[in-house]
């Protein structure tokens, strides 16, 4: 009637997920509190799913036939929920599309947030709190929203592939990544630095193992896709291509986490990236290989690891290569030096330190000694168990949202 109040419609429709235990375990009072008036007052439809276990997240990107009705998914976490979404996509016959068509929004709410605080970084934003999550919650529900591409490491070991967005961490400060857990309610991302402290002037781990890199060659880079957020019309639901002829695909077999290398094919940064050998038979005669007991290894694709913290500052958010640090017990000058190192990754001078090596790859193969005492490899944050592992620079990109 004539008097009927115009309700305008959505502006778009976005996917949430909550991971009450993230960070402090304050990510569902950042939704409650923050996120859901605001996605109300800027007039965007979304459904929220709180996660329940880890591995849940996964399971609904994997299960769901109407992704593709979204705008975008919303990730109130640290960097391991966004690790578990785009692999769980990844796993998808339909995941190449669906990465192309929904954007990421990360609302900060872990210990760590690496990724965001990189595109932070790249844009000239904040990465310190408040404003850190203040200022991601506007730009994800900003009409004006806009992605920013950022390409991904494809991820090899024995039993899967899997993408990195990220770093690649073995050794001591994969260790502190890990075991600063115990710490994770009293300190939040105090932990880490806690956790550093103990295990320097504690008994100090050395790693024995194998190291292999192929050489980055000129820089290449080119300006990455990005898209306007919601003005991207979501397909309707039934459109969503491939994903119901699922049951002839390999990726059926979806709890084994195993993905289908063929999606991999062709979508490596560099032509030579593509003509890496498989585990279990030898690199390329091109390749640098090292032996020996390693304080760490470290692999970076973005300049942050998590906010306040750029370990790799000649990264881009979308390049031809990865970064690659490490070091040897024998380059090490004494304990203090370690520590040092450590406490200049704060202010980047990490990387000055002659017992730190850094080299520009677009590959890399980690192969600890497993005979002997090793270290968690974790990916992005999260624990992979695996033998071995190695990495290419990718062409597949995720579109994460700023301003
Ligand atoms: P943080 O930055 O605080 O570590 P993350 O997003 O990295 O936060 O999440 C840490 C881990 O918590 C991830 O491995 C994720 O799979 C897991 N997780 C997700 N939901 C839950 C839950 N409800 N309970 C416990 N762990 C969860
Ligand atoms: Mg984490």
């Amino acid at each position: 009637s004539d008097f009927a109040p115009e309700v305008p419609p959505p502006i778009g429709r976005v996917l949430v997920f909550v991971n009450p235990h993230s960070g402090t375990g304050k990510a569902l009072q950042v939704y409650k509190k923050q996120l859901d008036p605001r996605l109300t007052d800027a007039n965007i439809d979304h459904e929220l799913i709180v996660t329940k276990h880890s591995g849940h997240a996964r399971d609904v990107v994997v299960e769901r036939t109407d992704l593709a009705t979204f705008n975008a998914i919303i990730i109130v976490s640290g960097d391991g929920l966004v690790f578990e979404v785009i692999n769980g996509l990844l796993e998808r016959p339909d995941g190449d599309f669906l990465l192309q068509k929904l954007a990421f929004g990360v609302v900060p709410s872990g210990s760590g947030n690496g990724l965001l605080a990189s595109l932070c970084y790249a844009r000239g934003l904040p990465q310190k709190q408040p404003l850190f999550t203040r200022n991601a919650i506007e730009h994800v529900t900003d009409s004006d929203a806009i992605a920013y591409g950022i390409n991904l490491t494809h991820m090899q070991t024995d039993t899967k592939h899997f993408a990195s967005f990220m770093s690649i961490g073995w050794g001591l400060l994969a260790d502190i990544d890990i075991e600063s857990e115990r710490f994770r309610k009293v300190l939040g991302s105090q932990r880490f630095t806690f956790e550093a402290v103990l295990r320097i002037f504690g008994h100090l781990r050395t790693y024995q193992g194998r190291l292999s890199f192929l050489e980055a060659g000129p820089i290449e880079s080119r300006p990455p896709a990005q898209f306007n957020v919601y003005s991207k019309t979501p397909l309707p639901d039934e459109s969503c291509p491939s994903y119901h002829s699922r049951e002839t695909s390999a990726a059926s077999d979806s709890h084994s986490g195993c993905q289908n290398d063929q999606f991999w094919q062709g979508k490596h940064r560099k032509p030579e990236a593509s003509i890496v050998s498989p585990l279990g038979e030898a690199v390329d005669s091109k390749w640098t290989v090292i032996e020996g007991e390693f304080l760490f290894v470290y692999v970076t694709s973005v300049t942050h690891i998590s906010p306040g913290n750029m370990y790799a500052p000649s990264a881009k958010l979308s390049d031809d290569r990865i970064q690659l640090t490490y070091a040897l017990k024998k380059d090490l000058p004494s304990r203090f030096a370690l520590a040092k190192f450590l406490d200049a990754i704060e202010s980047a001078k990490h990387l000055d330190f002659d017992f730190v090596k850094t080299v520009s790859v677009t590959s890399f193969r980690l192969e600890p000694d497993n005979a002997k005492p090793s270290s968690y490899i974790v990916v992005d944050g999260e624990i992979i168990d695996c033998k071995r592992i190695q990495g290419t620079v990718s062409d597949v990109h995720i579109h994460l949202m700023s301003k």
